[in-house]
């Protein structure tokens, strides 16, 4: 047993505008912090179509293939841009969590950490948005469910902004409990409490700005982990934005290192108990280059502590 590293370089090829948050140097960050780590390196592969195609229709998939520029910028909305090789990036992101995903059910790894982007957790069935083109940690969770039969994945999503597109593609899918925190009001506007699934299956714990360690504590500990535990998931896979942090330029929570963690070991602990000890995260926001990487770091040394 053990963690695995899934990463690609491929994903340092996905380009976006000078000064935009989603910046290729955030992986560079990340990737730096994480040396000298016990980990598995696995290189992320390329998904199929079949991976993508099972949360977003065909014609998506061919409106971002036309839609890629031969060379430059092209924007589909003000946030979100494609590159010339943007989807290769985005198909080994999708294809590193659902390699993640194979890794812990085969029992090759009890952990993994998905160091890829673009990130994927607000990217809609037919609409990319937020910095996001696919919904990887919905299709991972679909993956884990379709193809290799589990009965229940649980997505537990903490970056500071609401994981919309994970919503979105499992609401009518009652094998899946979608938990997602975060600061709100804050774009992309959805995330109150009162959005809770087609089948009672999505929990949102909204935080007011300002919300520091002890408020997302009070959060999970009081909403979060009896929902967890009371589901019994047989896999969690985790949407690990690091924009919650203090030092974050694009929201206003208050978290710190010690806080990312403290819930990475306590998801870490409740997948002991259902699941094994099966843990997949998947990289999404965080654009405080040092805070990233900082807190990131910590996330992977309770992944590994839990891998072993
Ligand atoms: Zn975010």
């Amino acid at each position: 047993m053990g963690t695995a590293l899934i990463t690609h370089a491929d994903c340092l090829d996905h380009l976006t505008p000078e000064g935009h948050p989603e910046q290729v140097a955030r992986l560079d960050h990340l990737l730096h912090a994480l040396q000298g780590l016990d980990l598995l390196r696995i290189a992320a592969p390329r998904c199929d179509d079949r991976d993508i195609l099972r949360v977003h229709p065909q014609a998506y998939l061919d409106r971002l293939t036309a839609a890629l520029p031969r060379d430059g910028l092209h924007p589909l909305d003000e946030d979100t841009w494609l590159s010339p090789r943007s989807l290769e990036a985005a198909r080994r992101a999708v294809g590193g969590a659902v390699r993640a995903v194979d890794a812990v059910l085969a029992g090759e790894v009890k952990t993994a950490f998905c160091a890829t982007r673009p990130p994927g957790h607000h990217a809609e069935a037919e609409t990319p948005m937020g910095f996001c083109l696919f919904g990887t940690a919905a299709i991972a969770a679909k993956h884990a469910l379709d193809h290799h039969g589990l009965d229940r994945v649980a997505i537990v999503d903490f970056d500071v902004h609401h994981g919309n597109g994970t919503q979105a593609l499992l609401w009518d899918e009652p094998r899946a409990l979608v938990i997602t925190s975060q600061q709100y009001p804050l774009w992309p506007g959805t995330g109150a409490a009162s959005e809770t699934g087609g089948h009672d299956n999505v929990l949102n714990l909204p935080l007011p700005p300002g919300s520091g360690g002890t408020e997302m504590r009070l959060a999970y500990e009081g909403h979060a982990f009896p929902r967890l535990e009371g589901f019994q998931p047989d896999l969690i896979i985790l949407s690990a934005g690091f924009d919650a942090h203090a030092d974050d330029p694009l929201a206003e929570l208050r978290w710190v290192e010690e806080d990312f963690r403290w819930l990475t070991h306590e998801l870490c602990r409740i997948a002991q108990g259902s699941a094994r000890g099966r843990v997949v995260s998947v990289l999404e926001g965080g654009y405080d280059l040092r805070a990233l990487a900082d807190s990131a770091r910590v996330h992977v040394q309770e992944l590994i502590e839990a891998g072993r």
